[in-house]
């Protein structure tokens, strides 16, 4: 029988599989393989077809109360009102099914734009590629924080681990291994593959990929794997329900108005079948317009709208609900390195026990030298300085890479240690050169928890471990000191000149790492990190600067006037975070700095007040990050967390938003985040929460646009009702303003710009309700005006025009409109009169008015006149209607401003009141 790929050895299968593992395949053979093999994507389920799509948009219980409606006005031979109700329905199924598809566009956009990438070699070089288009015979670099993007055969592994619970049921992440295995073993010993979609935990690795797409473990057992998850927010959730309680509202008023007309011609004692059926038909009318079917679809429009607006500024909203949490938002914990500063890290200053040294140059830009009070040395001269450059480039992963005309330089990999590659250079000392001549045998990969990091070495004959990471933590591990070109033990005196060197340099907002080595003559067991990163012999110190992001700091003071406090995490040491947090305006005392030791001491009760206070954590862990994000939660704050290692995915998924960073995030952080941040940037996350603020604000405003128009209906027919006046409004008139003139201001409320004072509100409330108590009366106010605006221009026209039924009517559907979509200009802000905004600011409210106003008169001038039984006016009524038509739009104004003069000042962005 074949024998498969993991009881081969991997010379075997590089052979099978026609590939080399230093070259990788060259881009011509990857074409070919791609053709033949196809993408890596594992299959995904159909999507609905458009007609299914159509189909499930009669689910709705509004929509059920709307085609009863129909099926009664065909009953009592209304067939122009069923079919114009009829009619409401398909438009509005329609409009589901586009923003459905159009929804799923955006998502398949975004899903596209966070894509899983690899690190694969090819012709040579290492590139990072889409993962989708692995072939097999690849060969891909793996790291922690990976997910391993196809089935890959190891053939290096540096303490590799990888979680493999979601294929296996394993718990505990297993360690990958090189060599073949005999016989035959289940999927979870196969110790020396990987399989795709599990995590690396720990560690570094080299393999080649075996099995892709559907030909992966993954891939038989799932065929049918990435639904795509429905996903409602509460907002969504919260309408619906609105929805259904004003349904049902709506079918109770309407009911109670029809036997009330019913009463009411039957006192008169001219009730008449025509006039029951008017009644009925007025009825179900109403509950038509009153219902506000439309208002779930607009929300979703506008919040998918939303996500596609963020999406170009670079927040990639992986949920729908995020958008909405974004605008309460009151914490936003983020990591200092990269997100807070450019990552760009330069070597500035050095420290070796003799002398202290300045490093000249800029950037990755290897020229430069080092100088000793201002005059140039010579490393000869130095042995500390040597080695301590010799330390640096050797327990180190980055590269160096120029441009063709060695013009630009740039890092592959960690900035930090890049920023060590380039002091390297600027000694004479290439990282090929030092590899080459000490090789590296095995190592202990860096991890944010251990905050070091060894590599092991054959060095001049013997055997020499380099390790750098942390200094306060290595300078603990030490116990010896470096003296030319050995070593002697370390004193007390030695120890405080150090940590007096370090503290000097992180107060300069320096990031320092120490470097130390020790000497085996045999190679010890390096799997006890605890043995190996101990006794060692101190070298020397490294201070780095990275700048603060330009941006970053007017950002922090947007958040601040925005009730948001900022807060740094990073596990770089309290002086350094301090001085650059001090820099961007985060904190201006010490004591608002807080280190993970500080915080393990603290009792759960004193912790509490303590996140309230201090702005800085330093030298924190990852399991820290989750302590801070619990505690802030428990104090009712509403937190956004940055993460990017593999490590920070609990405390992501524990934040109410967990905030990936795009470049150096790791795939396992952004697929548990609720947000990507395509730039890594600070600013961008504020920009994201203002965006979060304005969509919640603008949801609001067409909430309360649409339900002040359909309640001004229901009262105008109600007094009507009670004053035992003739109906104002046919059943038709009302169903055109519902379904044609209403709608488009409305949309355009839903991408209102931002108000002036969108950034200098607190957080919203997540408990506060959709509409405040402002907005309530607003809405009464506003519907009430209209309404009796509308029964007073019906009252005028029955006495002006000899009771002429037509007329008045025609005069109340004109008042009607025309004060609705005046108001619709009322209904931009709550906190600003129109006056102050501008009225032309909005051009698709512009738009959408001058069209609502455009399909009036075209009911009431065009052969539509005869459908909706209006005359034509002349210039004098419309004189008499131009003149009514801005009256509830004044009332709310004056409202708006009496709230203001009486009330408190605006509290939360979106709700107040
Ligand atoms: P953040 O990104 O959260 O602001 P950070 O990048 O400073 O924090 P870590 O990456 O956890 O946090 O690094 C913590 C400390 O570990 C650093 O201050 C530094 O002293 C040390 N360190 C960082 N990178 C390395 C590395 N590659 N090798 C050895 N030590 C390192």
């Amino acid at each position: 029988m074949k024998k498969t790929w993991y009881q081969l050895n991997t010379k075997t299968v590089l052979n099978e599989l026609n590939s080399d593992s230093g070259r990788g395949l060259s881009a011509d053979e990857v074409t070919i393989r791609l053709k033949q093999y196809g993408y890596n994507e594992l299959e995904e389920k159909p999507r609905d077809t458009l007609w299914k799509k159509f189909l499930s948009q009669f689910k709705d219980f509004l929509v059920f109360i709307l085609l009863a409606a129909s099926v009664i006005s065909l009953a009592v031979g209304e067939v122009a009102d069923s079919l114009v109700i009829i009619a409401i329905v398909l438009l509005n199924a329609l409009l589901g099914v586009y923003q459905e598809s159009k929804a799923e566009k955006a998502l398949d956009a975004l899903k596209k734009m966070s894509a899983p990438t690899s690190k694969v070699i090819r012709d040579g070089e290492v590139n990072t590629v889409f993962s989708r288009d692995l072939v097999p015979g690849d060969i891909i670099l793996l790291e922690a924080g990976d997910y391993i993007p196809a089935d890959v055969r190891m053939l290096d592994s540096y303490n590799l681990k990888v979680q493999e619970a979601s294929l296996t049921g394993e718990s505990v992440p297993v360690e990958k291994k090189c060599a073949e295995i005999d016989g035959e073993t289940s999927l979870a010993d196969r110790h020396n593959l990987g399989f795709m979609s599990t995590v690396v935990t720990y560690g570094r690795g080299k393999a080649i990929v075996v099995g892709t797409a559907m030909n992966t473990e993954i891939g038989k057992i799932a065929e049918m794997l990435q639904t795509v998850e429905e996903d409602r927010t509460p907002l969504q959730k919260k309408l619906e329900e609105f929805g259904k309680g004003l349904g049902v509202a709506c079918l109770a008023v309407c009911a109670i108005i029809f036997v009330l007309g019913l009463w009411e011609g039957y006192h008169d004692g001219v009730l008449t079948f025509g006039e029951v059926q008017l009644m009925l038909m007025t009825s179900i009318s109403l509950a038509v317009a009153a219902i506000p079917e439309g208002l779930p679809t607009v929300v979703t429009i506008v919040l998918a709208l939303g996500m596609q607006r963020m999406a170009k500024k670079n927040s990639i909203m992986k949920k729908l609900h995020a958008v909405e949490t974004l605008g309460s938002i009151s914490v936003i914990c983020s990591d200092k390195t990269g997100t807070l500063t450019q990552n760009q890290m330069t070597v500035v200053q050095i420290y070796t026990p003799v002398k202290h040294f300045a490093v000249t140059g800029e950037g990755y830009n290897p020229a430069g030298g080092f100088t000793h009070n201002e005059q140039p040395v010579e490393l000869a001269a130095e042995p500390e300085l040597a080695l301590l450059l010799t330390g640096s480039v050797l327990c180190n992963d980055a590269r160096l890479k120029s441009s063709e005309d060695a013009k630009n330089w740039s890092i592959i990999g960690d900035p930090t240690e890049g920023a060590l590659i380039v002091a390297g250079c600027k000694g004479g000392y290439t990282d090929q050169q030092l590899k080459a001549h000490f090789p590296r045998i095995e190592e202990l990969p860096f991890d944010s928890d251990r905050k070091m990091m060894t590599t092991l070495h054959a060095f001049n004959g013997q055997l020499r471990t380099f390790t750098k990471g942390a200094p306060d933590i290595l300078l603990s591990r030490c116990g010896s000191i470096v003296t030319g070109d050995s070593a002697r033990p370390l004193t007390d005196q030695d120890k405080a000149a150090i940590q007096a060197a370090n503290r000097e340099m992180a107060a300069r907002a320096l990031r320092v790492l120490a470097v130390a080595y020790r000497d085996y003559s045999s190679k010890p067991d390096m799997t006890n990190a605890a043995d190996i990163e101990n006794n060692l012999v101190f070298v020397g110190l490294l201070g780095m600067i990275d700048p603060p992001r330009l941006e970053a700091k007017a950002a922090v003071e947007l958040c601040k006037g925005a009730g948001i406090r900022p807060v740094m995490i990073t596990g770089d040491h309290p002086d350094t975070a301090y001085a650059i947090a001090k820099e961007l305006g985060i904190v201006t005392n010490t004591k608002e700095v807080l280190t993970g030791k500080d915080f393990d001491s603290l009792s759960p009760a004193a912790l509490k007040q303590a996140v309230e206070t201090a702005s800085v954590f330093a030298r924190v862990s990852p399991e820290h990050k989750v302590a801070i994000v619990e505690t802030l939660r428990s104090n009712r704050h509403i937190v956004a967390m940055t993460g990017d290692g593999v490590n920070d995915a609990p405390a992501l998924k524990k934040a109410d938003i967990g905030v990936a960073m795009g470049i150096t995030g790791t795939d396992v952080t952004k697929e548990t985040a609720d947000m990507v941040v395509s730039d890594d940037n600070f600013a961008t996350i504020v920009s994201a929460v203002e965006e979060g603020r304005v969509i919640y604000t603008n949801i609001k405003k067409f909430v309360y646009f649409l339900l002040s128009c359909n309640a001004s209906e229901v009262l105008v027919i109600f007094f009507a009702i009670l004053f035992g006046w003739p109906i104002p409004l046919l059943p038709i008139q009302l169903l055109w303003v519902n379904l044609v003139t209403d709608a488009f201001p409305a949309l355009a409320l839903g991408v209102e710009k931002k108000e002036p004072n969108v950034m200098r509100l607190k957080p919203r409330n997540p408990a506060e309700p959709l509409l405040g108590k402002n907005l309530k009366i607003m809405i009464g106010v506003q519907s009430a005006a209209i309404a009796v605006t509308v029964l007073g221009a019906f009252q005028y026209a029955l006495t002006t025009y000899n009771r002429d039924l037509d007329i008045a009517r025609t005069f109340a559907f004109v008042t009607l409109i025309t004060t609705q979509i005046i108001c619709a200009y009322a209904a931009r802000s709550e906190h600003y009169s129109s006056f102050t905004l501008g009225f032309f600011s909005n051009k698709f409210l512009n738009a959408g008015v001058l069209l609502s106003f455009a399909l009036l008169l075209l009911s009431v001038y065009g052969p539509l006149h005869l459908v909706f039984k209006t005359i034509e006016p002349g210039v004098q009524e419309w004189i008499f209607l131009l003149a009514m038509a801005p009256l509830p739009f004044l009332t709310t104004e004056i409202t708006k401003w009496l709230l203001k003069l009486t009330g408190k000042p605006a509290q939360s962005a979106g709700v107040n009141g």
